[in-house]
């Protein structure tokens, strides 16, 4: 179905690619399907790994993390070096497998080949690093060292919404640092992840450093993160399975860092730029059709202006344009899966049953009613009150409420009301406000009067229930690490 160059010899990315296990490219009987959520049609199979498999590329990666770990900083930046080479040279042919696995548009999923880049940047940027502190020892003729090293084999479970960009996220830091690592994608997106670790092939990754296993999380992510060989794991997902793979690992006692959920609010005070709080609002909810961790999932502006910025809010609405995702022009694509577009469904229908007044959408797109595609146009909401389900829980979809509020402190409280704590964004031309506001909110990263996306060299780090420890820059290459403490003596000795 799908040809690529990254494959040409073999046609691995083709109806059937295969997964990497310990360096050979395998594929099983049993067979999952991969769907293109534009047109809900089937348009390749990927194979079920089982715990053989991940048997199979443990033996071979134990050996190869050893010897990569004996590699100074620099000549593991030279392979990364040669990851960023070739994912320059196949950027649009990475661009278009996300976007056929996934929905985003040619042009958002060039940005996050981008992405791709960016993340191998950083961790090549490691190669100047310290790597280690001289703490200043008890006596005179010693010495205390706190070293870094890596971690061994991490595991890495990674969502759809971004699976090439999240996928570079997670293997740039744990190679750069010495690591292993085995990769699950998500079911419904795992053609981003196999292309990827071509990639990383042909740049000379040796062979068992990275895996890239497929199938069902609860079943062979399940058994990779309770695995004994396996000793950090981290995960970008949903909060319930970020809370599952804590209880799986509990046993094992090894480290585990969580990038969940969201519920970002965007706060509009009376005294923003209004112009630029309608387009950011707007950009941050509808990007990559509202799927993302950091998406602007309800907006308080304070009464003031409220009327005006509903106004301008919906009348921007109305001309963005949903359609084919290769086209050059299309502003917003489908949802991920038919499962995704029911439960944004559900949550406007009971939005609207609780009261809520739909402005626009709230459905299939006018034009696309008879598409099998996974087609949701965007939605804005009224009327609606903070205690609702559509305010309080994570839609991951194109909808937005629009709530009033009358001071700060409410509006406060109202965007700490939620369990999550990942994003929130403030508009307001007062220094006072958005400082008292960058203190009073619980949330991991604050934007103020700026929009996303966050920055590779940034800390990405949920709060409350959106997460525990963080991705990016030092602090989150750090987690690929582990210390140790050598005390030296090297005094002469007195006899
Ligand atoms: P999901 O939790 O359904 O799946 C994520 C991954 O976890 C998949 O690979 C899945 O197979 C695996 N998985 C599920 N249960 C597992 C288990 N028990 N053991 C091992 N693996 C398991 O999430 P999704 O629907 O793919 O992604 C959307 C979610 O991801 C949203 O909640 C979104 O906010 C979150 N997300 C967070 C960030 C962030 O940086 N905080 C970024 C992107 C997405």
């Amino acid at each position: 179905m799908m040809t690529s160059t990254l494959f040409s010899e073999d046609s691995l990315l083709s109806s059937s690619p295969a997964m990497l296990i310990g360096g050979q490219w395998t594929r099983t009987e049993a067979a999952r399907p991969v769907t293109n959520p534009s047109t809900g049609k089937q348009i390749a199979t990927v194979p079920e790994g089982t715990a053989a498999h991940l048997e199979e590329t443990l033996s071979v990666a134990r050996h190869a993390q050893k010897n990569w770990a004996r590699k100074t900083y620099a000549e593991r930046g030279a392979v990364l070096e040669s990851v960023v080479r070739i994912v320059s040279e196949h950027h649009e042919e990475l661009a278009q497998i996300v976007v056929a696995e996934q929905g985003k548009t040619i042009t958002e999923a060039r940005g996050e080949i981008g992405g791709v880049k960016a993340f191998f940047d950083f961790a090549i940027s490691q190669k100047y690093r310290n790597v280690g502190e001289l703490v200043a020892p008890s006596a005179h003729g010693r010495q205390l060292i706190v070293r870094e090293e890596p971690i061994g084999i991490v595991a890495a479970i990674i969502p759809w919404n971004f699976p090439a960009a999240i996928f570079a996220r997670k293997v740039a830091p744990a190679l750069m640092a010495g690591n292993a690592i085995v990769l699950k994608p998500s079911e419904e997106t795992p053609l981003s992840a196999i292309a990827m670790a071509r990639v990383c092939q042909l740049a000379g990754v040796p062979d068992g450093l990275i895996s890239v296993i497929t199938g069902p999380g609860r079943v062979i992510g399940d058994a990779i993160v309770r695995h004994p060989s396996v000793g950090m794991v981290t995960v970008t997902g949903s909060t319930r399975a970020g809370r599952q793979i804590l209880a799986a690992t509990a046993e094992k006692v090894i480290p585990v860092s969580l990038e969940l959920g969201g519920k970002a609010p965007v706060i509009v005070f009376d005294d923003a730029d209004l112009e630029l709080a309608v387009q950011q609002a707007f950009e941050a909810r509808f990007w990559n059709c509202g799927q993302v961790c950091t998406c602007n999932e309800r907006t308080y502006v304070q009464r003031g202006v409220y009327d005006e910025f509903v106004r301008r809010f919906v009348a921007k609405v109305r001309d963005l344009k949903v359609g084919d995702p290769l086209d050059d022009t299309s502003q917003m694509g489908p949802k991920v899966s038919q499962a995704e577009w029911d439960k944004v469904k559900s949550f406007v229908d009971g939005a609207v049953s609780a009261g809520a007044h739909l402005e626009i959408g709230g459905g299939k797109p006018e034009g696309m009613e008879d598409s099998d595609g996974f087609w949701f146009a965007p939605t804005v909401l009224t009327n609606v009150t903070n205690d609702m389900d559509i305010v309080q829980q994570e839609v991951f979809g194109p909808v937005l409420p629009i709530i009033p509020f009358d001071d700060y402190d409410q509006v406060i409280e109202w965007a700490n009301s939620t369990e999550y704590g990942l994003t929130a964004y403030v508009y307001t031309e007062s220094m006072r406000t958005a400082l008292a506001a960058t203190d009073d909110l619980e949330f991991g990263e604050v934007y103020l009067n700026q929009t996303g996306p966050e920055q590779v060299q940034g800390f990405h780090t949920g709060w409350k229930l959106s997460g525990l420890g963080g991705d990016d820059g030092a602090h989150g290459f750090e987690r690929y690490l582990r210390r140790k403490t050598v005390y030296l003596d090297y005094a002469k000795p007195s006899h």
